[in-house]
């Protein structure tokens, strides 16, 4: 393919935001930043002391820096550095990349070049591997590499990271999205990436705004050109007198502080939460955590945890939003995400995830329950399974829940001893399933991304098939209706943890049903709750009946414009909560 020139790169270059607002700064090209490259453009150091000496030296100076980052980092981020960096840490001492790099030193070629040329090539050999969990390590090194070259050389950091600039990068990996949140990373471009489920909700906790576009035009913007990104409006302006006056540079959405409204349906508003950042920006506006999305540690680290390394993650978590009720759902991962090639599987999404995956590797499984016990003394703390398709599933994971306990207390470890068990409905079975889940269980949560995936078969990844991908489809609005007949008096205990928690169109159908509990993005929730005290509940009634009458798509549609007009006259403050509905997943 022909590289854009950089004249044809004045138009604007449309995307799809992944996480909104928008931005201002020097374009960053991340891609073209090989170790090499960077060794090349460093100035030498001329001191003539010993060439291993020196390189220890910048060793040694490289882990003070990581320990003071993971020690002292900034406490939104406080998860997540830790996760990155203790894993950098374990790789500068590993023999195969520090080792390689003293080997070429006392062969005669400078530390510069021998620290680049190790980086590149190890960097290199690990990104080709097929296994993501490996090529993903491959953009550790890389970091790494840079970090260490800047100690040989003596310059500062900061100029080789992502400090206010707006960083367009055509293959990302969730640890590499954080690592430019945490360096402060203006805005985000992502060229032609397949953006998974986890990427796209992870950008959204980052209050960075991310842009995912196919055109390759980005990676020709000068390195170093000032550019405009609108992440709301799905736009990247390559140079910044292109981009309209309007567009004003602020942070990402739902930042601005207000006084919280209590909701006259006592409905309670909780947050979904995959990184402490999620839970700093949420707490204002969450009467609780809904769902904490365990297995992202675990994506980030590449790996499993130890028992007291997800003790203290959990422990940041829960210690967020004090007194207040938090749910940990027990990771939902396939073991494509964990283990090694042997776990390859054609088709993962039907594979052996979730609580399939824990009930079949049941040392990890214990160590992650009885990281969340620990972690939950005196908390109203809840464990949830995802994924559930049988009441035997639960049955078992129940089983070995109290055996934990149980070994928790015998050893005298403080613990608690009685946290409330919850399981997902996100698959169709389970909601087939939703009474003898309800007798199994003390509460449950509909998962609408998943419930709609696996109801209508369209992967909530592929764009190809978005269109098709809808949670008004008046299956769902009938299947949500199902279950919710049938948690009987639990349904105080129903929450819905997906995306469709935030739809202004979803909400009064939800609450029309009689469901008490929602659970979305944090950035959403202020809307939530504004929306949700101003309507009432007969209304919500008398809508949901009017929604679950409607048998055809063509219909719905027709009836969620005249809903939406409905909406306006409502109020004044559910037009704003409206206008900000964003996508589905
Ligand atoms: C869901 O499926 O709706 C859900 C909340 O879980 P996740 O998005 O993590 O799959
Ligand atoms: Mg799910």
């Amino acid at each position: 393919m022909r590289a854009p020139e950089r004249s044809e790169i004045h138009d604007m270059i449309h995307g799809t935001g992944l996480s909104l607002g928008t931005a201002r700064g020097a374009a960053m090209q991340f891609d073209a930043r090989s170790a090499i490259g960077l060794a090349d453009s460093l100035e030498p150091n001329t001191v003539p002391v010993d060439a291993v000496a020196r390189f220890e030296r910048a060793l040694s100076a490289t882990i003070t820096q990581i320990d003071e980052i993971i020690e002292h980092g900034a406490s939104r981020f406080a998860d997540v550095v830790k996760l990155i960096f203790t894993a950098h840490r374990m790789m500068l001492e590993d023999p195969a990349y520090a080792g390689e790099i003293r080997k070429r030193i006392s062969n005669g070629e400078s530390p510069e070049k021998a620290t680049a040329t190790v980086t590149d090539e190890l960097s290199e050999s690990l990104s080709a591997n097929h296994n993501e969990r490996i090529a993903e390590k491959g953009e550790d090194i890389r970091d790494l590499g840079r970090r260490v070259l800047s100690n040989l050389t003596e310059t500062a950091n900061e100029g080789t990271f992502a400090h206010g600039r707006v960083v367009v990068l055509k293959s990302v990996f969730p640890s590499e999205l954080l690592r430019l949140a945490i360096d402060g990373a203006a805005g985000i471009v992502l060229v032609g990436t397949m953006v998974t489920a986890h990427i796209g909700i992870l950008a959204r906790s980052l209050g960075v705004p991310v842009l995912s576009t196919t055109s390759d035009l980005a990676l020709a913007i000068p390195d170093g050109s000032e550019v405009v990104l609108d992440a709301t409006r799905g736009v990247l302006y390559p140079t910044a007198d292109a981009a309209p006056p309007d567009t004003t540079v602020a942070s990402s959405e739902g930042d601005a502080v207000e006084d919280r409204v209590e909701s006259a349906l006592a409905v309670s508003i909780l947050a979904n939460v995959n990184i402490l950042a999620d839970a700093y920006t949420a707490r204002r506006y969450a009467d609780g955590i809904g769902l904490y999305r365990s297995e992202f540690p675990f994506i980030i680290r590449k790996g499993f945890l130890s028992e007291d390394e997800q003790k203290d993650l959990y422990s940041y978590i829960i210690g967020s939003m004090p007194g207040k009720p938090i749910t940990l759902r027990t990771a939902d991962i396939g073991g494509d995400k964990l283990l090694d090639d042997d776990a390859a599987e054609s088709n993962p999404f039907l594979g052996v995830r979730g609580i399939r995956f824990s009930l079949a590797n049941r040392e990890a499984f214990r160590t992650q329950l009885r990281a969340m016990l620990r972690a939950g003394i005196d908390t109203d703390l809840g464990i949830m399974f995802p994924m559930v398709s049988t009441v035997e599933e639960v049955q078992e994971a129940k089983d070995e829940l109290v055996r934990c306990i149980e070994q928790l207390a015998r050893d005298g470890i403080p613990h608690n001893g009685s946290p409330r068990v919850g399981a997902m409905i996100e698959l169709p079975s389970a909601a087939i399933a939703t009474s003898e889940l309800a007798a199994e269980t003390d509460f449950l949560s509909i998962g609408t991304n998943d419930l709609v995936m696996y109801m209508l078969a369209v992967d909530r990844t592929n764009a190809r098939v978005a269109d098709l991908y809808r949670t008004h489809h008046p299956t769902i609005l009938r299947t949500i209706h199902w279950i919710t007949a049938r948690v009987g008096g639990a349904i105080g205990e129903l929450s819905v943890c997906g995306e469709a928690a935030a739809d202004p169109l979803m909400i009064p159908f939800f609450l029309g049903l009689g469901i008490k509990k929602l659970s979305g993005a944090p950035r959403r929730l202020r809307d939530m709750r504004r929306y949700v005290t101003a309507l009432d509940e007969r209304w919500c009634r008398d809508t949901a009946r009017s929604m679950l009458a409607i048998r055809t798509i063509h219909e719905m549609d027709e009836y969620l414009v005249e809903l939406e007009s409905q909406l306006h006259e409502l109020n004044d403050r559910v037009t704003d909560a409206t206008s900000a509905a964003g996508g589905s997943t």
